[in-house]
């Protein structure tokens, strides 16, 4: 793309961004720069303070964290002029180069953003890691466990319904909690999405910080491990890093599929985990696939792992919907009727996630109207649009081939490697909405566009982000999603 080069005119602040610019992008590479730095705009500069903008909490603190000693230590030897630079958030910018707006139909009931982004509370811990640090870690008892994700309150033993398909997962999570004494190490549980392992894993969380709260216990995500890692790496931090991790009673790491593919930080992983059952600590690990199917990881890992206990849950049955119903109704304190509850548990079938979810709209919807009683009607009624997808099935093609009509490319280009924004941005969506209107994984997902499941994932939170800031994109997702669910 010609307008790569960041020539701009103005002020001469202005031109020298855009010199900055050009050797950022140098320095960190197309990709980087362009996911995190191209966004940012030149403030206000006054009385030697220079104000630098980024759309989102998110992209400010990952460049603060990132980029802001480079960029304060180039633009130091450009102008003297400026003796601090503050990096703020400016909210309410529109990419206007992402979106061609006179596309935009008005639309009556375009979603709030809390709506779309309520869907997702799962997969937005990575927010949560950008914003942790190792100093910050200990600062209370939850987070010290958790590093900085929440404890979901009703993730716990006793609300987790056992079925024949999650009786072994069950059984095998409430012995490592329950004894001091390791049996099978690691623990190793997976699992398409939305079929408890989160919920497992948070239970013994629980029950260890109940009945055992001297037992030091680390939670964390795949990517929070990742990015700890690296950081540790960049702050030359690797000593506290090792420390920290390889003094634990109990290690778990949730969604350990994310750690494919990444060199250094899968060998240092490698060993942390080595030590910890060398001395009889705990690990349980948790995954989309079993060890042997994992992508990117290597082959000595992959060994290691299948020496615990490797236990699977299966798609749920019929029984065991019914029994999550019942369950979920009681914690909300609502009255599900039987025949409600058998039709939700016949045609929500994908995962418990997406049932859950389904009762939490009709329980919203019956709140809403005070208190309405909940009939089998109302729920056919609130549901339509779900159900009508399910029965639908919208697949990648399909998606591809809408959202490259939309914007006017071809879905050839939607799956070429170009990174132009005209194509890029219409790419991420695509993305996105293969990850919300269908049940494939990211790796699938990554397959139909030639990428690997941490460009996908990135996409997916990018788009979650701009839903957010850029109203018309918030539209313009909402009139596709609309066309590939009809
Ligand atoms: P995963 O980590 O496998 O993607 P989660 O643990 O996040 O799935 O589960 C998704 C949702 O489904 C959570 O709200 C969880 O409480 C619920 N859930 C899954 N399995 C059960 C179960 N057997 N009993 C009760 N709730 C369940
Ligand atoms: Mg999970």
């Amino acid at each position: 793309m010609a307008e790569e080069a960041f020539v701009s005119e103005g002020r001469p602040v202005d031109l020298q961004w855009g010199q900055i610019c050009n050797q950022l992008k140098m320095e960190f590479g197309e990709t980087a720069f362009d996911s995190w730095l191209k966004p940012l705009t030149v403030g206000d500069f006054k009385d030697g303070v220079m104000n630098i903008c980024a759309p989102t909490a998110f992209m400010k603190n990952w460049v603060v964290t990132h980029y802001s000693d480079r960029i304060n230590k180039i633009w130091e030897q450009q102008n003297p002029d400026i003796k601090k630079i503050n990096f703020i958030v400016q909210t309410g910018f529109s990419d206007r180069r992402s979106v061609d707006t006179s596309l935009l139909k008005k639309i009556s009931s375009s979603p709030t953003p809390q709506n779309i982004y309520g869907c997702n509370i799962n997969s937005s811990s990575f927010g949560l890691v950008a914003g942790a640090s190792l100093a910050n870690d200990t600062s209370n008892s939850n987070s010290n466990i958790t590093n900085g994700t929440p404890l979901n309150p009703n993730y716990t033993f006793e609300n987790f319904v056992v079925g024949k398909t999650n009786e072994f997962a069950y059984a095998a999570a409430r012995k490592v909690a329950e004894s001091k004494n390791v049996s099978f190490n690691p623990l190793f549980l997976y699992s398409s999405v939305g079929l408890g392992k989160t919920h497992l894993m948070h239970s013994i969380i629980w029950h260890i910080k109940k009945n055992d709260p001297t037992r030091n216990v680390i939670y964390l995500t795949a990517e929070q491990f990742v990015y700890k890692f690296v950081k540790a790496l960049r702050y030359k931090d690797t000593a506290a890093f090792k420390e920290q991790f390889r003094s634990v009673d109990v290690l778990m790491v949730d969604d350990f599929q994310f750690m494919g593919n990444k060199g250094t930080t899968q060998e240092e992983f490698f060993h942390t985990f080595s030590s910890l059952v060398e001395e009889g600590k705990q690990v349980i690990i948790s995954a989309d696939k079993s060890p042997t199917d994992l992508d990117g990881i290597e082959e000595r890992l992959k060994s290691r792992l299948v020496g615990g206990l490797v236990v699977d849950i299966m798609p749920t049955n019929f029984d065991l919907r019914m029994g999550i119903l019942q369950k979920k109704a009681e914690l909300m304190g609502i009255e599900l009727p039987q025949k409600v509850a058998e039709f939700l548990a016949q045609k929500i079938t994908s995962n418990v996630r997406e049932l859950e979810g389904s009762l939490k709209r009709v329980a919203a919807h019956s709140q809403l109207l005070s208190g309405k009683e909940i009939t089998l009607d109302m729920t056919q009624d609130v549901l339509k649009d779900m159900l009508r997808s399910i029965d639908r099935k919208t697949t990648i093609d399909e998606i591809q081939k809408k959202v490259a009509e939309h914007f006017n490319i071809s879905v050839k280009e939607l799956q070429s490697s170009r990174r132009a924004r005209t194509v890029a941005r219409p790419r991420q969506i695509a993305m996105y909405l293969a990850k919300q209107l269908t049940s494939r994984s990211l790796p699938e997902i990554g397959r139909k566009f030639d990428r690997d499941h941490t460009t996908v994932m990135h996409a997916v939170r990018k788009v979650e982000e701009l839903i957010i800031e850029d109203q018309s994109l918030a539209e313009n997702i909402e009139i596709l999603r609309r066309t590939l669910e009809n």
